[in-house]
């Protein structure tokens, strides 16, 4: 694996089989509940809501569905539509925008509150408002709720009760889970391999980062070189692909050599990529904290660009586009945070009592970046800059032992966890299964969809 791939040649797609199948179900789905998904009709905005910001947010109506029997008397049909989040909105200014009362806004983002901080909305999100027009229409129509899709699968609900306040309620949106396998050969580089074999961007970033601890992907991955994937993707009720979800497996099949890994979850909680052996595919520190970077500058003696003499370089430099996120190496404790000398921006996090990392020439450090703050390993810490003594956009990356600069491809990291016993019994029955689904798969037509 350690031979040198010297660039990426821009190669014809390959023809690689993807095949879907949606008899899998390898995690829990929660069961439908509430009344989700209902199908919606396209109305034009009626003239009754008076309000021409709101009318001209109205693009969907959800007529309701009937509750109730026939004998109590029917009120109008209650109807939503969304709101788009625009920068700099707040949701109160938003709801007030559509009509709705500054009281009732306030009552209603205050219940969101207790269960979704109002102020994580998104420019791009929408917020579906409902309401219910007065059954002679005299009166303005009358404000039920709302809700916000806080992430593909979570929905928060608020509606007005019977007292005339408001309660959130937090919904799971009903979704099918099915299997996706993407595999190929190398003839241009993984990303786009890959992505022509239909794995979706985000899943890819999740599989490199999980080999991130073994394979240089600078430098490891050949032309010839092979790769299998299953991933998840969820639907909704109408089959519309609401997500691609993470993977279940990876292989990388690196100059002949394959590294299998299997997502497994252990009965304490944990989820995480393990070996056929039982091996976790984590080790203690990323190799490479940031996604597309090039390697542009080594760990050792170099005629340094702005000083002009030789001198050793003591980490590795990325290069990559200013604002590009940096990740924590390893899960630890943020020991320096700030500005740093010829660093320019830095950030230094202690993993443990042996291994630190250190991220200098940063642009700025991510929210909340400071000494003290417990750091997952993956999370971003903060982007890609120019700032100390440096020429260009690129990520200074090094890692510490003992306090001391070390050369991070000769860093022989300490391995993950090891399952054992019960654990392990439990891991091969989970591996087996993953077995059998690529089996079907692998064998599979394309785009088949069971049910
Ligand atoms: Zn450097």
């Amino acid at each position: 694996m350690s031979t040198l791939l010297r660039g990426f040649l821009a190669v014809v797609v390959l023809a690689a089989g993807v095949g879907l199948s949606a008899r899998l179900l390898l995690t829990d789905i929660p069961p439908a509940t509430g009344t989700l998904g209902q199908p919606s009709t396209i109305a034009l905005a009626p003239i009754s809501l008076g309000n021409p910001a709101a009318a001209a947010a109205l693009k969907v109506r959800h007529p309701d569905t009937p509750l109730g029997t026939p004998s109590i008397p029917r009120q109008p049909p209650s109807y939503g539509y969304p709101l788009r989040v625009a920068a700099g909105d707040t949701l109160a200014g938003l709801l007030v925008g559509a009509g709705i009362s500054p009281d009732e806004a306030h009552g209603a983002v205050t219940a969101l509150g207790k269960l979704f901080d109002p102020r994580r909305i998104r420019p791009g999100q929408e917020i579906t408002v409902r309401f219910r027009p007065t059954p002679d229409g005299a009166e303005e129509d009358r404000f039920l709720g709302l809700t916000v899709d806080v992430d593909y699968r979570r929905r928060i609900a608020v509606a007005r009760t019977a007292d005339n306040t408001f309660r959130a309620t937090e919904e799971e949106r009903a979704l099918r889970r099915t299997l996706a396998r993407g595999a190929g050969t190398i003839k241009a580089n993984l990303f786009d391999d890959a992505t022509a074999a239909g794995v979706p961007a985000a899943v890819l970033v999740a599989v490199v980062r999980a080999y991130s601890w073994d394979v240089d992907f600078q430098r490891a991955i050949r032309k010839g070189d092979r790769f299998e994937i299953l991933f998840e993707r969820f639907h909704d009720k109408t089959g519309t692909l609401v997500h691609a979800g993470g993977f279940v497996y990876a292989d990388l099949v690196l100059s002949g050599g394959r590294h299998p890994i299997y997502r497994h979850a252990t009965k304490d909680g944990l989820t995480d990529y393990f070996d056929p052996r039982g091996h976790s595919a984590r080790k203690a520190l990323l190799l490479t904290p940031i996604d597309g970077a090039r390697l542009s500058s080594r760990y050792g003696k170099r005629r340094h660009p702005i000083l002009g003499y030789t001198k050793m370089h003591r980490g590795l430099d990325f290069a990559a586009a200013s604002g590009t996120p940096i990740y924590a190496g390893g899960d630890g404790t943020i020991a320096v945070a700030g500005t740093n000398g010829a660093y320019g921006r830095y950030i230094r996090i202690r993993h443990n009592a042996t291994y630190s990392t250190a991220y200098g020439h940063m642009r700025r450090l991510a929210r909340g970046m400071r000494r003290g703050k417990r750091v997952k390993q993956g999370q971003v810490i903060g982007y890609v800059g120019t700032t100390g003594r440096s020429t260009g956009p690129h990520l200074h990356y090094e890692i510490l032992n003992g306090g001391r600069q070390v050369n991070p491809m000769k860093v022989k990291m300490p391995s993950g966890r090891k399952l054992k016993g019960a654990e392990l019994a439990r891991f091969q029955e989970t591996r087996s299964k993953i077995e059998s689904a690529l089996a079907a798969l692998a064998g599979g037509t394309e785009f088949a969809r069971g049910d």
